[in-house]
């Protein structure tokens, strides 16, 4: 049981009354373990046979806590460990957007990346996610796992709000899970407690109003703003909502929650209390723009700046059988020095407003360096969704994955020379080059198993 703030258990009886004991038992309770499975990551053994979330289609709860780092599938994002209440994002979305095609989805702080893949696993055909997220440090961890989830249709960045503020009226949904005094992970992380004080809910609630003040602005007419915490408190919650609903232009949007049971509307929002679902708690409120543009001053779009260097497919011959449909529906463009990027052809046009309103991006794929026409692939094409399916690839048990995820040497004289893929139940895990009598492991150092 967490030593719970005596400040925050006063606070929670006046707002639960007689329901309070539930709660403090529940709390008592270990939290429940759940995972998201990549759609479009089909191994072997997926779905799971746990049992499913009721708000996501990819969601399922374990009936234990296996050891994630030890199991290969994990690192090669064939899922995402996620608390199961925070997927209820899933529902806003599929029922406030009629289509998931041809759409333009921010998320405005997404490391590390729970919610940013799982909006990607439910865009359709053109659409493109940015995710952002403002601490550099923990910029890195959002793009591993992006990396893992293989989707080429994001571009992710480091940025503060008030850059994707300028980026007026482009997004048609916007999600801002904002920092917040996590009371909602107190069971879960009950080191969260000692950081818990009156004056730091009121700091964080001033900073989700600052963040919120930037997304309304980067939302289309008609468009869709997602609020959401991992907190129970009122002034976080449907305080900072209200923030919202005063901009003047927003308007409330109920979501359709009869099949989701246990779950608590609010004035605003909607709560998950943990002894009323299966999960931590967690605040979620929607609304739309109404169709009338802001009249606030915004910035300015700039004008020409920065531009991209794309490549001829002629001019990277040696790049495209590493690619599926050898590279089809792709546009290929340089990223830093020597590297050659990739991007679907039908969202590339988005690219350069992005680059040149926000002050550092990585969209698309990372597909290697091209140095003399030498191509050295990287690791993110390894094990993102663009990979020839058909390229030459060893299979690996779970103890031999687990060495090749150590950057362990592992050999075998039998595979092929050259670059090969390393597949773990069909899954890739990334690449090594077997080269007669020993082979090279090319698993990212800072992405190791180090123990
Ligand atoms: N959406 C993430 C997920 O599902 O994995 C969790 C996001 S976490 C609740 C909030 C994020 O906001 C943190 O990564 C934090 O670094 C970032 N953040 C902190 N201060 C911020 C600010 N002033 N503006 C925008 N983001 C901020």
């Amino acid at each position: 049981m967490p030593e719970l703030p005596l400040e925050f258990v006063e606070q929670m009886k006046t707002s639960l009354g007689t329901d309070y004991p539930r709660f403090e038992a529940a709390l008592n309770r270990p939290a429940p373990v759940s995972i998201r499975y990549n759609p479009s990551k089909l191994a072997v053994d997926f779905p799971p046979s746990g049992e499913k979330i009721p708000w996501t289609e990819y969601g399922y709860y374990l009936q234990e806590r296996p050891k994630f780092t030890y199991d290969p599938l994990f690192h090669g994002g064939m899922y995402y460990v996620q608390e199961a209440s925070s997927m209820l994002v899933e529902a806003a979305f599929r029922q406030t957007m009629p289509s998931a095609d041809g759409i333009k989805v921010l998320d405005m702080c997404a490391a590390p990346g729970g919610k940013s893949t799982l909006l990607a696993s439910l865009l359709g055909n053109g659409s493109l996610l940015v995710a952002n997220e403002v601490i550099k440090s923990r910029y890195h961890i959002l793009r591993e796992n992006l990396s893992k989830w293989g989707w080429p249709n994001i571009v992710s960045t480091s940025s503060k709000p008030e850059s994707l503020g300028g980026l007026e009226g482009l997004f048609d949904f916007v999600l801002v899970d904002a920092p917040c005094s996590g009371e909602g992970l107190f069971r879960k992380m009950p080191a969260a407690c000692d950081h818990w004080s009156p004056e730091n809910v009121a700091l964080c609630a001033n900073r989700q109003q600052s963040i919120l003040e930037h997304a309304t602005r980067c939302v289309k007419p008609g468009g869709i703003l997602v609020f959401s915490t991992c907190t129970y408190n009122e002034l976080e919650n449907d305080g900072s909502a209200n923030f919202i609903i005063e901009r003047g232009n927003f308007g409330k949007v109920d979501i359709e929650t009869t099949h989701f049971p246990g779950l608590t509307p609010t004035r605003l929002g909607y709560q998950c209390y943990p002894h009323k679902v299966e999960g931590e708690g967690f605040y979620m409120a929607v609304f739309r723009k109404e169709n009338q543009s802001f009249p606030g001053k915004g910035k300015k779009k700039k004008k020409g700046g920065k531009s991209l260097k794309t490549f001829k497919k002629e001019n990277i011959k040696n790049v495209l059988p590493f690619l599926q449909k050898q590279g089809a529906e792709l546009t290929f463009f340089q990223g830093r020095e020597d590297e050659i990027r990739a991007i679907p052809t039908n969202i590339f046009d988005g690219v350069p407003q992005l680059m040149n309103q926000l002050p550092f991006i990585e969209a698309g794929v990372s597909l290697g360096l091209l140095k003399n026409r030498k191509f050295i692939p990287s690791h993110e094409l390894a094990i993102s969704n663009l990979i020839a399916n058909e390229f030459p690839c060893v299979q690996l048990s779970t103890p031999e994955a687990i060495k090749y995820l150590k950057r362990e040497n592992i050999h075998n004289n039998e595979w092929p020379k050259g670059w090969t893929l390393v597949h773990h139940q069909h899954l890739n895990l990334g690449w090594i080059k077997p080269l007669g009598n020993r082979s090279n492991n090319y698993y990212p150092k800072e992405w190791r198993i180090r123990n």
